[in-house]
């Protein structure tokens, strides 16, 4: 019997409706959410991780068999602390968290906190995901409400890699519909000297930020298409940003915009963050994002990086074909 959020609750007390009326900002105040409707939701959360989170053992190969339309539904593959995995070929939709827990002190107004990456590496070193295809549907953003003014948010990252993974290659994938994407780095303390990491040939479209977010690690970022029309309801904040001195070399990526778009929206960062590399394409032009940004911006990003990419199959020195050449060649399904 394939087991929904109700199920997950069912015996735990929890209901959305009685947790509202719990922790109500305006009656509860701003203090974390504890006792009762807490536990509870902590309980049926607990139920929920336990039925939909899949820990990816090392020397391992996750692969969609070729025409068969495989992915992986509502579930979370987390590799943690393990080397040599491959990931290719799958489609992960539907990743949601039925328990999102309120956080009255995230931010100036709170907001709503959920787990569970479609694919998360933490710790993970020689990992290749390739040729998979991430998205929301059918759970998407818009669908959701707003509880105390801040957005009910059920998903977390599509392919977050954190707690000094290394040595990852994130290769021909398709990231469409999300919200916050892919994080590189949990922390401004994420270990130093790894987060190595190579993302190139993939389609972002319908993605609102983090493609990536990139902390401390030496990140190759090549030959990407950037689609950042808004797609059912997901409108494009920032694409790449580079923080916690982050070292990012970002060349012949492109971009498409929307008419009126700015290109100094683009990227973000914190002072800290570089972003070198050049022959990045807007709307088929050559053009210099880091000088759009940081004449926009009072937190500039810097132009030079401490390393040299040397591992770069495939580079290809113009982005121009790439809007047409990755919409074929890209994503689950694609293999034969
Ligand atoms: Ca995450
Ligand atoms: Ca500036």
């Amino acid at each position: 019997k394939k087991l929904g959020c109700a199920d997950y609750a069912a015996g735990t007390g929890y209901s959305l409706a009685s947790y509202l009326k719990a922790y109500d900002p305006a009656t509860w105040g701003k203090k974390a959410p504890s006792g009762g409707q807490e536990d509870a939701r902590a309980a049926a959360a607990a139920k929920q991780k336990k039925n939909i989170v899949f820990r990816v053992p090392a020397n391992t190969t996750i692969v969609g068999v070729p025409g068969t339309n495989a992915g992986i539904k509502g579930g979370s593959l987390q590799v943690q602390n393990v080397d040599n995995v491959i990931v290719r070929n799958l489609t992960f939709a539907a990743t949601e968290d039925c328990f999102p827990q309120w956080d009255p002190t995230d931010g100036s107004s709170g907001e709503w906190n959920s787990n569970y990456d479609s694919v998360t590496l933490r710790g993970a070193t020689h990992v290749w995901a390739d040729h998979n295809t991430f998205t929301d549907a059918p759970f998407s953003d818009s669908a959701q409400k707003t509880y105390f003014g801040r957005k009910y948010q059920i998903h977390d990252g599509a392919l977050d890699i954190t707690n000094g993974s290394d040595l990852v290659t994130v290769e021909r994938n398709q990231f469409t519909n999300h919200d916050k994407t892919m994080l590189i780095g949990s922390s401004d303390t994420d270990s130093t000297g790894k987060l190595r990491v190579s993302i190139h040939h993939n389609v972002w479209k319908g993605i609102v930020q983090r493609a990536p977010l990139a902390r401390i690690g030496q990140i190759h970022l090549y030959n990407n298409f950037y689609d950042t029309a808004t797609l059912n309801g997901y409108a494009a904040k920032y694409s790449l940003d580079s923080r916690a001195k982050a070292q990012v070399v970002a060349e012949h990526n492109a971009w498409q915009l929307p008419s009126g778009a700015k290109v100094a929206k683009l990227l973000s960062g914190d002072g800290t963050g570089s972003v070198a590399g050049g022959g990045n394409l807007v709307n088929g032009r050559v053009t210099d994002l880091v000088a759009a940004y940081n004449a926009a911006s009072s937190k500039d990003l810097k132009t030079t990086v401490n390393w040299t990419p040397t591992l770069k199959a495939g580079l290809e020195k113009s982005a121009k074909n790439l809007p047409t050449s990755l919409g074929t060649t890209t994503g689950a399904g694609v293999l034969s």
